[in-house]
């Protein structure tokens, strides 16, 4: 559903992504790894078209993405297709949890208001929240307002989610919960793309994990490999520093 090829990405002088090969299939759960300021979160964004790229290519289930491809048509497609969870919830803090639901779905796709209440309220029980359909967001703790933001982003009725390290921001004890909401989406089939830290999750979930170091994909393969027996010399020593 996703190929990247040759995939090169320059914040003025800096080369932050370099020759990224990466193809990710239907169902596939990839777990991306690295170190901060590895290009991690570059990489993903490249891939729904938050960042341009400057060489190479990109395509979305079937819609391409192109080097300096501000406002091509596939972008909009692949906007409407691919879910994104941040590590700031990015919530609409004026609107209610429901409300935050619905608004894509009833702009972008068109849905009436009943469609879309019927289908927030189906996803806000499905990641446990619909009690606080009403609330604000500011109401809500950090673990229930990544789960509004899970919901929202499933609202779209996505082909592909990426999630940028989806717990970084949540107290210790609300982690739980807002893994368990994305482990139940990967069961249900959902391709996914999880940058994050969370090793145990990832060697659970992941049907393959991506290592990247300074721009370049050093290693990939199922957890167990990478985690037990990571061939490159600079997985070893990311991982001996994480686990
Ligand atoms: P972290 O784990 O800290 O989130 P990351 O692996 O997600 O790190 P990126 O955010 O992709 O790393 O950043 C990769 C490199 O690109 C870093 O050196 C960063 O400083 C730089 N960078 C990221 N965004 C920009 C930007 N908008 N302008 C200039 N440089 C940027
Ligand atoms: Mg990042």
């Amino acid at each position: 559903i996703v190929q990247m090829e040759k995939v090169n990405k320059h914040f003025g002088e800096l080369h932050v992504l370099k020759d990224i090969d990466l193809t990710i299939r239907p169902g596939e759960v990839v777990v991306v790894i690295g170190a901060s300021g590895s290009g991690k979160s570059t990489l993903i964004r490249c891939i729904n078209g938050l960042e341009e790229f400057q060489a190479g290519h990109i395509e979305v289930d079937g819609n391409e993405l192109l080097p300096y491809g501000k406002s091509s048509r596939a972008l909009q497609t692949i906007r409407t297709e691919v879910g994104m969870v941040f590590q700031q919830f990015n919530l609409f803090p004026h609107l209610s949890v429901r409300d935050n639901v619905t608004l894509a779905p009833m702009k972008v796709r068109g849905w009436n208001l009943a469609d879309a209440t019927e289908t927030a309220n189906r996803l806000l029980e499905r990641v446990g929240i619909a009690d606080q359909a009403d609330k604000y967001p500011s109401q809500l703790s950090g673990g229930q307002q990544q789960r509004v933001a899970l919901a929202r982003a499933l609202a779209m009725e996505p082909r592909l989610m990426l999630f940028d390290e989806p717990t970084s921001a949540l107290d210790p004890e609300m982690i739980g919960e807002v893994l368990d909401a994305m482990r139940e989406l990967a069961r249900e089939g959902m391709t996914m793309i999880i940058v994050t830290h969370e090793m145990g999750f990832a060697r659970e979930v992941a049907d393959r994990v991506v290592f990247i170091h300074r721009g370049e994909i050093v290693e990939q393969a199922a957890p167990d490999v990478l985690f037990d027996s990571p061939q490159h010399e600079r997985t070893q020593s990311f991982l001996s520093r994480v686990l």
